[in-house]
């Protein structure tokens, strides 16, 4: 993970809600609008809870960025789910 700590995390509580942020956001490159593309997802350890990383790109420009979603209530969730 690269230059956290200027970054904020966003609490997600849905997989759909990352890539909707996502979706909104404006090409720091080129300001281009809603062009960011997800490239690679993965799951982190972030300070005790998960996170996910999400690889972008953007597609007018090429630049790339990584955003961070705290999905500690995804996790949840999840445990609501299935018990433990
Ligand atoms: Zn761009």
């Amino acid at each position: 993970m690269s230059d956290d700590d200027g970054d904020m995390i966003l609490k997600v509580n849905a997989v759909a809600e990352e890539y909707k942020y996502i979706g909104t956001q404006i090409c720091e490159n080129c300001g281009s609008k809603r062009t960011y593309k997800m490239q690679m997802q993965r799951l982190v350890d972030f300070r005790g809870f998960p996170c996910d990383e999400l690889d972008c790109v953007c597609s007018n420009c090429g630049s790339k960025k990584t955003f961070v979603f705290d999905i500690t209530g995804i996790f949840e969730g999840y445990k609501n789910m299935f018990g433990n």
